[in-house]
């Protein structure tokens, strides 16, 4: 039976580093062990929520009710032909050692998602993506245990219904399932996408143009725009970049013709909320011990000893102004628990 604690901090649970305590803590390494906790919390434990690292939530308080964090390891081959490898993979490995492990194997596909941090079980719930790359591009099935039921279901790609930075699992399906593991299939003879942000042009500096390649080009740039939450608490891109109709976008887009902007059909185009903010003069601005990063206005920063609800008042802060200025409601991409 796994063992449930009682009054825990959650700082080490959380990449913004915010100094949260759940009423209850349990962490899980095996399916039997998710199980036993799921039945054994039916009832007197209040809400529960799964937690991975932590990498993209933010505690705004503390949690009156159980924190799930499975953490069940493994990783197995179940098909392989010449050209591709399917792997099912445990929800509590390590995203990026997993990605290392493809890149060092030759199984292509997942490279440019190289340096997220997280655990592979939420992968799927926001459909985690990156230059030019979304984990639905190489997810075939999501294993998943049924709270209620402590049934365990494997969910189709299409039964994911994968968007951008969302999921079923983010939707209808909230709350209602652990994802026990991933599928992944990946190519032995993969083809590069090198297209978006510089990728191309650092690649045309190395002499070998290969999955290997990419990845080093995409942890340096990482390395060098991101802040690193062991350095300074963050949790990655604070909120969706917006997807407008034209419309809208060309009302924008006369006040603004600098905007940077991706066409992603005739009638719709993202803007990056980033850019947005900047233009608020939010970059590099700093409220007690929050603050918007310096080099990336999408990502806000814990200086130290920031609450969570000094991080959220200042991104409603932010919101309020890109409404004022663009008349665009910014959506958070981090969860807010
Ligand atoms: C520096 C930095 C850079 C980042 N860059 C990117 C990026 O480029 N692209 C991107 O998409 N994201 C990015 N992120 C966000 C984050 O890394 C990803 O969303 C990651 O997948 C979260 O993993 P986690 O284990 O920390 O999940 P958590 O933060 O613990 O959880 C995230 C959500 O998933 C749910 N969840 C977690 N595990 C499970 C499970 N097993 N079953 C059911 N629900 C679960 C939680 O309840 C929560 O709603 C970045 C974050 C940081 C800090």
């Amino acid at each position: 039976m796994p063992n449930i604690k009682q009054n825990y901090s959650l700082k080490s649970h959380n990449t913004f580093n915010i100094a949260a305590k759940t009423k209850y803590f349990v962490e899980c390494n095996s399916i039997e062990e998710l199980q036993q906790a799921v039945k054994q919390s039916e009832t007197g434990f209040g809400p529960r929520l799964i937690v991975g690292s932590g990498s993209n939530i933010l505690f705004k308080d503390d949690y009156n009710g159980l924190i799930i964090h499975p953490n069940i390891k493994g990783k197995k081959l179940l098909k392989e032909t010449h050209s591709s490898i399917q792997i099912k993979v445990s929800c509590g490995e390590n995203w990026d050692d997993f990605v290392e492990y493809c890149v060092e194997n030759s199984y292509g596909g997942l490279e440019n998602l190289s340096w997220i941090p997280g655990k592979v079980g939420a992968v799927p719930i926001q459909n985690i993506g990156a230059y030019g790359v979304e984990a639905k591009d190489c997810i075939i099935e999501v294993e998943a245990l049924n709270i209620t039921s402590g049934e365990i279901k494997t969910f189709t790609k299409d039964e994911c219904e994968f968007g951008y930075r969302n999921s079923i699992f983010k939707n209808e399906y909230r709350s209602k399932y652990i994802i026990l593991a991933v599928t992944f299939e990946l190519s032995k003879n993969p083809s590069l996408t090198t297209n978006y942000g510089a990728i191309q042009k650092h690649l045309n500096n190395y002499p070998k143009k290969n999955i290997k390649t990419v990845r080093k080009i995409i942890i340096n740039i990482r390395k060098e725009k991101l802040p690193d939450p062991n350095e300074i608490g963050n949790a990655g891109s604070f909120f969706k970049n917006p997807i407008v109709n034209r419309v809208k976008f060309e009302n924008i887009y006369d006040n603004f013709p600098a905007m940077p902007y991706y066409e992603l059909s005739q009638d719709t185009v993202k803007i990056p909320a980033g850019w947005m903010i900047e233009k608020c003069g939010w970059k590099g601005k700093r409220i007690g011990n929050a603050g918007v990063y310096n080099k990336q206005a999408l990502i806000l920063v814990n200086y130290g000893n920031a609450t969570g609800q000094e991080i959220y008042d200042l991104s409603q802060q932010i919101k309020a102004d890109v409404k004022k200025q663009f008349g665009i409601t910014l959506e958070e991409e981090v969860n807010i628990i």
